[in-house]
């Protein structure tokens, strides 16, 4: 088995962030890790995989190991064209939602022929396609038809999917499992917090992916994708390890809700 890892620039990108796309990487370089693209800064339209920015990203990303999350904005097969290009020239994996291959959860409004232009493109340029879940039923359906896709397992999804477990997820993506995203959440949204939360991913599903991966021998990169959190977020995991972890006095008592007060950033 070999886990190797990179950090996902929704860590950066996601929300307000002074670096340069240089800076970044020289940051995540230091630490040892890898990076996962992708396509923009949030709010921002332009895509960094588009051509006139590959030589920013070759050499901004330089001996580092490099995976790609797909646009999502609806990429048409020439932009696909282009993204599989880029990922080629980085070396990269490319992990992708099912509606950028024109696959709706539903699958009677599925573009077969579109995803199979893109699964014949990323074969012709030697491009590792990864399905990331979400729905566990339609990226089955997706490896069933096409023999070259593999899986990108997000550890977040079981835990808000009430009709599978977690190592069922492990259980249907292992064979082909080669992209992993690393975030945990409290089962309600998929607000991507790292890992290891108290009331989120029980420590015995970590334990059984791990398990699994060391079976089948995988070679996996696992990606820590997580989205800065929420200042409700933060009091919350602080309060939880002060008060209920190390049972510091005196824990302030939330008022009853009368519908006012309650973070509202908007
Ligand atoms: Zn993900």
């Amino acid at each position: 088995m070999r886990i190797r890892y990179v950090i996902s620039t929704m860590l950066f990108w996601w929300r307000e962030n002074k670096l340069s796309f240089e800076q970044e990487c020289d940051f995540l370089r230091s630490l040892g890790f890898g990076i996962e693209l992708w396509p923009s800064i949030r709010g921002a339209n332009e895509c960094r995989y588009q051509r006139r920015n590959w030589t920013r990203l070759t050499e901004a990303t330089q001996d580092m190991l490099v995976a790609m999350h797909s646009r999502s904005d609806g990429p048409t097969l020439d932009e696909w064209n282009e993204q599989i290009e880029c990922a080629r020239m980085l070396n990269a994996n490319i992990v992708t939602e099912l509606p950028s291959l024109c696959i709706s959860e539903q699958f009677d409004i599925a573009d077969w022929d579109f995803a199979e232009e893109v699964v014949k493109m990323a074969e012709q340029h030697n491009v590792k396609l990864c399905v990331e879940t979400g729905n566990l039923k339609a990226a089955r359906e997706v490896g069933r038809r096409f023999d070259s896709i593999c899986y990108c397992f997000d550890t977040g999804a079981p835990n808000l999917d009430p009709a599978h477990s977690f190592k069922q997820y492990v259980d249907e993506l292992i064979d082909r499992m080669v992209h992993l995203h690393l975030s945990d959440n409290y089962g309600r949204v998929d607000d991507h917090n790292p890992p290891g939360l108290r009331g989120g991913i029980p420590r015995g599903d970590w334990d059984y992916l791990l398990e699994s991966l060391n079976r089948h021998n995988s070679d996996v990169i696992a990606a820590f994708e997580m989205f800065p959190c929420m200042p409700d977020v933060m009091i919350r995991q602080a309060c939880d390890f002060l008060f209920d972890t190390m049972k510091w006095p005196n824990r302030p008592s939330s008022l009853p809700d009368t519908g006012r007060g309650g973070y509202n950033p908007l």
